[in-house]
């Protein structure tokens, strides 16, 4: 009996191991240069989907591209770059209007961190009732976050008049 109770309790301990989910919610790794590739997860489909986002070091502090899909992931990405590089995130660029963008800008921004999308994203969100930035970029936008500035192309060809 004694050797049952154990066998049973190994067994347990074993589908607890084995059940519980070892998966990251947040990577961060590093792509080139000061550039940093971080990745959360979301159910879609009723499956389990990595959304990568990217994030610029500067010497002044981190211009972050995008937000995590992962609604949980947001202070936990500061605290990353944080303790990773000793910086604090300035701004935050969405690259369009899907939640995997755009989740967390309105928690960046609770946060003092300036928000930017384009004309087109902004009226997307808008449209589809997802979070939107707080300034738009323009043609002539360009951001001087570190010693090279960064200037985003903006393909406004593919904007359809009605949104205009
Ligand atoms: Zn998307």
């Amino acid at each position: 009996m004694r050797v049952f109770i154990l066998t049973v309790t190994f067994i347990l301990s074993m589908t607890n191991i084995f059940g519980q989910s070892t998966a990251p919610k947040l990577k961060i790794s590093h792509l080139t240069g000061d550039f940093f590739i971080y990745t959360t997860y979301s159910a879609y489909e009723g499956e389990q989907i990595p959304a990568n986002g990217m994030y610029l070091n500067t010497e002044n502090g981190v211009v972050l591209f995008d937000t995590p899909w992962d609604t949980t992931q947001f202070q936990p990405l500061l605290d990353s770059i944080q303790s990773r590089h000793n910086k604090k995130v300035l701004v935050c660029i969405a690259t369009h209007w899907h939640g995997d963008r755009t989740a967390g800008l309105e928690y960046y921004r609770q946060q003092g961190i300036k928000s930017y999308t384009t004309l087109l994203t902004d009226s997307l969100s808008r449209i589809n009732d997802k979070k939107r930035a707080e300034y738009l970029i323009h043609q002539d936008t360009v951001f001087h976050a570190g010693p090279t500035p960064l200037k985003p192309i903006i393909p406004d060809r593919d904007i359809p008049k009605t949104i205009l």
